[in-house]
């Protein structure tokens, strides 16, 4: 393990809400994170049409405006992965699915799987559609499809780097905690407010979660994370008409791609505060919760947010869902929302799901690492198993990571661990961080 001190190493308890971001040229799950004066050209992130080579074979990355998705074209990402490289679907920080592992060149019929699955809607702006809603939103969910519509329907928009990020959400904050570049709060009354992704718009570290049944019991109290109550309510925005919402997102994704340099602006924090977009900003009062929420895994009413342990969707997740529903909700979270999933929890988790937030699994995290990723300089994810199954119970939130790029680090607090190599290593990490089990 690369020898660390906190901060500045390896080991670092984080609030990251305004973390620099990743260097350019990452590896592909580097959904989360890039260092901008690093930076050396366009965005390297994957598409189904684009894939990225990694060290294992090609990945390549579909995106699901909404999350919104049917388990038969789940089915059809596994069985690429099966049939031709890794027989997993990655869930990545956007809400994205990845098969890698794949050969390289990618063969045709992959492209025609894809498409037929109704996963490439467009050809031009394949890499451009990353598009979050609030995973509990019918609603949301349907407006993100409409938004998918229209940002296929402006030639221009083609050009959005890969890391582009629009969010739809509503007053219960959901995803306000994610790096997006342009956000909609709906007020739910006509009105909401648009949402200019800087780091200076950011009220406060996000250490919102979503409150499950489980977590709420019948202590109304739980509703309130008490750490909420330090975050101003002012963001950089402005108010406009839901009817207007969607078309003013896209305007301002057109405004960010006519004023940025070049093509190493991967997004609205990138730009000058001088520049014309960040001008026709103020600060604005975000309606509902500013800090922003997660879903963690658990109970809602009769839905069930199950998590995927390390992001990795594998064949038995896929089968035991299939008994449940016909359609799941990816979330940027690494889990799935489950319509009516609250009844069958037990056989979810039979299946290796996580379905609630006592699990050592749902507080685990790791970057692809080696041998995997070239840049890596050790192991993590079987690590992050083990992890899992030893340390157990008093896990603090942790990331495991190979190299200093810290892929994937997750919002909120947490323990990221550079390079370890044993669990005696993650052991002395944890040790020596302020960060606790909850
Ligand atoms: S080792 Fe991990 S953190 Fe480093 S570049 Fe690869 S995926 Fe990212």
């Amino acid at each position: 393990m690369t020898p660390q001190t906190p901060p500045a190493s390896g080991v670092r308890a984080g609030h990251d809400a305004n973390a620099s971001e990743a260097p350019a040229a990452p590896e592909a799950e580097c959904a989360v994170s890039a260092g901008f004066s690093a930076r050396l050209g366009a965005d390297r992130c994957p598409g189904a049409l684009r894939p990225f080579a990694a060290e294992d074979g090609l990945i390549v990355r579909a995106r699901v405006p909404g999350g919104e998705v049917a388990l038969g074209t789940l089915r059809t990402l596994l069985q690429i992965g099966a049939d031709y490289g890794t027989p997993r679907i990655q869930l990545t920080t956007r809400g994205n699915l990845q098969v890698r592992g794949l050969p390289d060149p990618l063969p045709d019929d992959v492209a025609e799987r894809l498409a037929d699955a109704g996963l490439l809607p467009s050809l031009t702006h394949e890499r451009a559609r990353n598009i979050l809603a609030a995973p509990s939103s019918a609603v949301l969910r349907e407006r993100a499809r409409e938004l998918d519509r229209m940002l296929i329907s402006r030639p221009e928009l083609a050009g959005l780097p890969g890391r582009f990020l629009m969010l739809l959400t509503d007053t219960s904050g959901l995803g306000l905690d994610e790096r997006f570049d342009v956000a909609y709060v709906d007020a739910g009354d006509g009105s909401g407010v648009l949402l200019l992704g800087r780091a200076d718009s950011v009220a406060g570290p996000g250490v919102g979660r979503g409150v499950s049944d489980r977590q709420r019991g019948n202590n109304p109290a739980v509703e309130e994370d008490p750490r909420r109550a330090t975050h101003s309510p002012l963001r950089l925005g402005r108010v406009v008409s839901s009817d207007e919402a969607l078309g003013a997102m896209l305007d301002v994704a057109a405004q960010f791609l006519a004023e940025r340099a070049d093509e190493r602006v991967w997004n609205i924090r990138d730009l000058p505060e001088s520049s014309p977009l960040c001008g026709s900003f103020a600060q604005a009062e975000v309606p509902g919760d500013p800090a922003g929420a997660t879903l963690s895994p658990g109970v809602y009413g009769a839905d069930l947010v199950a998590g995927i342990p390390l992001g990795l969707l594998e064949a038995a997740h896929l089968n035991a869902m299939e008994s449940v529903t016909e359609h799941v909700v990816i979330t940027p979270w690494r889990s799935v929302l489950v319509p009516g999933g609250a009844a069958y929890d037990a056989q979810l988790a039979a299946a290796g799901l996580i379905v609630d937030d006592t699990s050592a699994w749902g507080r685990i995290s790791a970057c692809t690492g080696a041998p995997y990723c070239g840049r890596a300089q050790s192991e993590t994810l079987s690590l992050a198993r083990e992890c899992a199954e030893t340390i157990g119970s008093k896990l603090p939130r942790l990331h495991l990571v190979g190299c200093e790029r810290r892929c994937g680090e997750p919002r909120g607090e947490h323990v990221t661990v550079v390079s370890a190599e044993s669990v005696v290593d993650v052991r002395a990490a944890i040790a020596v961080s302020s960060v606790t089990s909850d």
